[in-house]
């Protein structure tokens, strides 16, 4: 029989039709006797419930021996964080074969279905999944009861914060199951109900003034029409007037959606580490069931530490996942170690990422990932198109720029520049989400908001419950099946990552280049927030850099020594898992925070030891007396004033020099005449007190305040006039919502200078090798704060030692450096470089970024002049006009209320230079600022001679890393890392001690390039740099002596 037309006989009102319409299929009205009410046809409950509660996080194998007490639905069980679980038996009724039966579990708690063993399906009220299905036809003679357990973790899809999703969580909160029951579910229903929900969605979506619009309205009123929802065998009649509808197709020109499953988990953020191992198998589980009755589709994964999980702790699971990717319908992305944060690792962390995700990748499934995939982060640092490119990526996906407050970001679809010139493609889904539900609302708005119509007419449309996991549903894929391509709508293609960039590459020519940093115009407080977690950052990439070289050396020299491969890759792991984008911001709860202090706490321990016993084997063998080895770890030759250790725990000053990248033996009692001027202090009777060394003079005010600094041998004043430096300033800091992560315009309005009581700054050492002054400042009723300002002799910088005990609501805190210095823009370092912003608010680009982010300086110069603002573990900072701040402290709620309270150690620095700060050794201070030289006592005889490893011709070059070649801990190849930090095309002869045998060019990955072997002149190479370029290059080291 042919359907009859979808035409209305009469005229129509649009509201009264659409609603019609909704009532039909709602959930809440006229269930009686609408469509939804038959969703289900018969229930029953589950044959016996029993439960046990558990404070731990149990594998399946050790949960199922306890003791199961019986259990009612409705009981109350908790608090947070526990987990109850939940043997369900269950007896099907004979008079339900031939039906499909599912289980429905409806809890606040996440839940995992467990079936003989494995786990088979997750199940989250948040995530639309409340039904297990049991089977698709209850078969004649088919076993009809079974047992199986349900794990409820006492958390929901988005952790559990009191009241508000990012408050700290609620520790009282308890959980229910309310509803466990058998149901045979209506299959012909339920598409009856997709079906019309499109064609709701496509009538609104299109709107009162498209025919389409109507068409779909009218289709869908027909069906009511045609439909009885008492009578099923009505469903077919109008099954087809939507099948006509949505089989009427859209013209060649209709713009694809590429849609890509997707399940985006933050791999820690209102919920702990240990809980994401549980909801990577609750959703991937689900995704798999997804993968196994969908064959086409598609699920992109990323993040390698969370497989890494599953592969421990679920194998079974992760089996089927590798069947997946074999089919290619799991797709890993990514080719990082989790989704780290794109600002604030180093330039060297951001490489690990890769190289131990790609390596993953490839290992466990057979190749490495072509995209890197960073939806959810806030920023994007000017080097990783270098850093991708390096890596074996071309391919960018993010969508965090659409949350930019201020500016929308112009493309969609472009060609990224990094500062090297090295250029990916890079797309943002144009629906804003990597979290699509799949309605048509979506589907039209990754068309219609696209900014690069005309250039490319493919989009990604990534979709699946995310952030706390959840993934895609089988609804979901049901309506994108229906919408493959539909007349109006854009063609939908269930997809892969790769299909989309192919796509996009093939419409290259057409695209638009940006150049630069993506800024993020929000969450430019976590550059600040947790300054804890930051130090631990900074201090930890230095100790492992540490490790890492001196380990080298050690394998370089002796032949006993063993290179701690494993122990060092244990370390870095968890470094860069600490670097997730929102663990390092610092916008995760207090339990995350704990976890990330104790890897940091581990990194330190481990990596002390690592640094000893490389100094033990570097000292083997050479003669001298015992006694401690002075190291400097970085490339190029530094003298300076080191404390060392008495025995007894005291210190004593002493001037040492040690060369590039290599040791000296500690001075012995006689000092060396000092060519160097001695640093002079001196106490004015205002109270006031001034530091000399002869390059520097800095006078500090009576509270501390820095009123003038002049670079000596030119006699120019470095402080504006009429200002004084070293000023602290608090601000309010109440942004709209997201605490931890926003810092608005608005709190530059309520900057309040803290003034110091005179009188309280004294002298502190005398001079001579070292000078300095301390004082105490009252911050409020509440903080203090107190600093020590030292000067060194021969040092080009003034060191601001502080320690501050904050104990702050919303309040900001920073110090300023009014300089005398005028310039549009200032520079600040970042990843393998620099970049320039500006110093004025022109427009609304420049002023939205008020608040920004440095690595280890900063600088404001003019022509032949300037002043450098040197940290040893701060991020946020920004220049106005001509003043430089730092920003030092910040004091959120949410989602850690206990957020920065306490105790906190910084050091920051300041140097007036001539000339441009590349050649007054600014970018070399830094570095010297942040690695301190190293005194390691050594076990045996330490070196009577100084050794340096390696040497550069230029200081525009510096060599960064120094580490075994990755593979296999026997090996006796290094791996070097080195980049041009100036911004200059330059040639550098690269010299080492180290009985190298074969020099060759390698990628970030350690991937061999064939054409790039290296001539070796008298232990020398010849290295040729573009401005910013990281280079590796491969040592093969010469064996060992027998
Ligand atoms: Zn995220």
């Amino acid at each position: 029989m042919e359907a009859p037309a979808p035409v209305a006989p009469s005229l129509k009102h649009w509201r009264t039709t659409l609603e019609r319409v909704e009532k039909f299929v709602s959930p809440l009205y006229f269930t009686d006797c609408n469509l939804r009410g038959r969703l289900v046809r018969d229930s029953c409950p589950v044959a016996a419930l029993s439960s046990f509660l558990t404070p731990e996080r149990l594998p399946y194998q050790r949960a199922v021996e306890q003791n199961f007490l019986p259990a009612q639905i409705g009981d109350c069980f908790g608090p947070t964080w526990w987990t109850c679980w939940f043997q369900v038996e269950l007896i099907i009724p004979e008079a339900w074969v031939g039906q499909e039966v599912h289980l429905i579990w409806e809890s606040n708690g996440e839940s995992l279905v467990w079936h003989d063993g494995e786990p088979v399906q997750g199940l989250t009220k948040e995530g639309e999944k409340t039904s297990y299905i049991l089977t698709e036809r209850l078969g004649e003679g088919e076993p009809r009861s079974l047992t199986l357990y349900v794990e409820v973790a006492c958390n929901g899809l988005l952790g559990a914060g009191k009241g508000s999703m990012i408050a700290a969580p609620d520790l009282e909160k308890t959980f229910q199951v309310s509803r466990a029951e058998l149901a045979v579910f209506h299959r012909e229903a339920y598409k009856l109900l997709v079906d019309l929900e499109l064609l709701l969605g496509i009538a609104k979506g299109l709107g009162e003034n498209n025919q389409r619009s109507f068409q779909a309205l009218y289709t869908a009123n027909q069906m009511v029409n045609v439909c009885d929802p008492a009578q099923p065998e009505t469903f077919a009649a109008a099954h087809a007037l939507a099948s006509r509808f949505f089989g009427q197709r859209g013209g060649e020109s209709q713009h694809t959606i590429h849609a890509i499953g997707h399940c985006h988990i933050d791999t820690a953020w209102l919920w702990p580490f240990k809980e994401t191992v549980r909801k990577c198998a609750r959703s991937w589980v689900t995704a798999v069931q997804l993968m196994d009755q969908n064959p086409s589709f598609i699920f992109a994964c990323s993040q390698a530490q969370q497989l890494e999980w599953v592969k421990n702790d679920y194998p079974g699971l992760y089996a089927r996942l590798q069947t997946c990717a074999l089919r290619g319908q799991f797709v890993p992305v990514g080719g990082t170690w989790v989704e780290m944060d794109g600002n604030l690792p180093s330039g060297e962390a951001m490489v690990r990422q890769f190289l131990q995700g790609q390596n993953f990748f490839l290992q466990e499934f057979g190749k490495m990932c072509s995209e890197f995939w960073l939806p959810d982060t806030f920023g994007y640092s000017a080097q990783l198109p270098q850093i991708m490119r390096g890596c074996g990526i071309r391919r960018f996906l993010t969508q965090k720029l659409s949350w930019n407050l201020v500016n929308t970001f112009p493309h969609h679809t472009f060609f990224w520049e990094g500062i090297d010139g090295s250029r990916v493609l890079a797309h943002f889904p144009p629906g804003d989400s990597y979290g699509m539900q799949c309605n048509v609302e979506e589907l039209l708005k990754t068309v219609t908001n696209n900014r690069d119509k005309g250039r490319t007419n493919h989009s990604a449309f990534l979709f699946g419950f995310g952030d706390g996991g959840g993934g895609p549903t089988q609804t979901m894929l049901d309506r994108l099946k229906r919408l493959c391509n539909t007349d109006g709508l854009p063609r939908v293609q269930l997809s892969s990552p790769g299909q989309l960039f192919s796509e996009l590459e093939r419409e290259a020519g057409q695209l638009c280049t940006w150049v630069g940093e993506l800024f993020l115009e929000l969450h430019n407080g976590t550059y600040t927030t947790h300054a804890q977690i930051k130090k631990g950052n900074r201090e930890c990439e230095r100790i492992l850099h540490d490790a890492e070289l001196l380990s080298s050396l050690a394998l370089a020299r002796s032949s006993q020594f063993l290179y701690p491969a494993e122990k060092l890759q244990d370390l870095w792991r968890l470094l860069l898992l600490n670097q997730f984008h929102d663990v390092v911001p610092g916008s995760c709860i207090q339990l995350v925070v704990e976890d990330a202090m104790r890897y940091y706490e581990d990194i330190r321990s481990c990596g002390n030891e690592l640094l000893s016993a490389a100094a033990t084997a570097l000292c083997a063998g050479e003669p001298g007396p015992e006694g401690l080895l002075i190291v400097n770890t970085l490339p190029w030759k530094r003298t300076e004033v080191l404390a060392l250790p008495k025995p007894g725990g005291a210190h004593t000053l002493a001037l040492v020099t040690v060369p590039s990248m290599g040791y000296a033996p500690a001075p012995t009692s006689q000092q060396p005449l000092m060519p160097q001027q001695p640093v002079m202090v001196v106490e004015e009777t205002d109270g006031s007190v001034t530091l000399d060394n002869g390059i520097i003079r800095v006078r500090l005010d009576p509270t501390g305040r820095v009123t003038s600094l002049v670079l000596v041998a030119s006699g120019r004043e470095t402080i504006a006039e009429g200002a004084v430096g070293n000023q602290f300033v608090l601000f309010d800091d109440v942004p709209l919502y997201w605490d931890a992560w926003d810092v608005m315009d608005y709190h530059l309005e309520t900057r309040k200078p803290v003034l110091g009581q005179p009188g309280t700054l004294a002298v502190g050492n005398e001079g001579g090798l070292r000078g300095s002054a301390w004082f105490l400042l009252q911050l409020s009723p509440n903080s203090r704060l107190s600093q020590e300002v030292v000067l060194d002799l021969g040092c080009p910088y003034v060191r601001f030692h502080t320690e501050v005990h904050w104990q702050e609501s919303h309040k900001f805190l920073k110090v300023e450096f009014p300089a005398r210095v005028r310039s549009p823009q200032a520079s600040y370092e970042i990843q393998f470089g620099h970049l320039q912003r500006p110093t004025h608010y022109n427009t609304s680009w420049d002023w939205a970024r008020f608040e920004v982010w440095a690595h280890r300086w900063l600088d404001l110069s003019e022509h032949g002049f300037g002043l450098a603002l040197l940290n040893d573990c701060k991020y946020g900072a920004s220049v106005r006009d001509n003043v430089l701040t730092l920003s030092l402290l910040r004091a959120p709620k949410a989602p850690d209320a206990t957020a920065d309270m306490g105790r906190h150690e910084f050091t920051y620095a300041l140097m007036p230079h001539k000339g441009s700060f590349q050649d007054s050794g600014v970018i070399q201070a830094a570095y010297s600022l942040n690695f301190p030289l190293l005194a390691l006592p050594a076990l045996g005889p330490a070196p009577a001679a100084a050794w340096s490893a390696f040497s550069l011709s230029t200081p525009a070059v510096v060599l960064e890393t120094v580490k075994q070649a990755e593979g296999s801990p026997l090996s006796r190849t290094l791996v070097l890392r080195l980049y041009e930090a100036y911004g200059s095309h330059v040639n550098c002869w690269l010299q080492t001690a180290l009985p190298v045998q074969e020099a060759v060019l390698c990628d970030l990955l350690e991937r061999r390039d064939p054409a790039g072997h290296l001539p070796l002149h008298d232990n020398r190479l010849k290295l040729t740099f573009s401005p910013f370029q990281v280079q590796s290059l491969m040592l093969v080291l010469q064996p060992p002596p027998a």
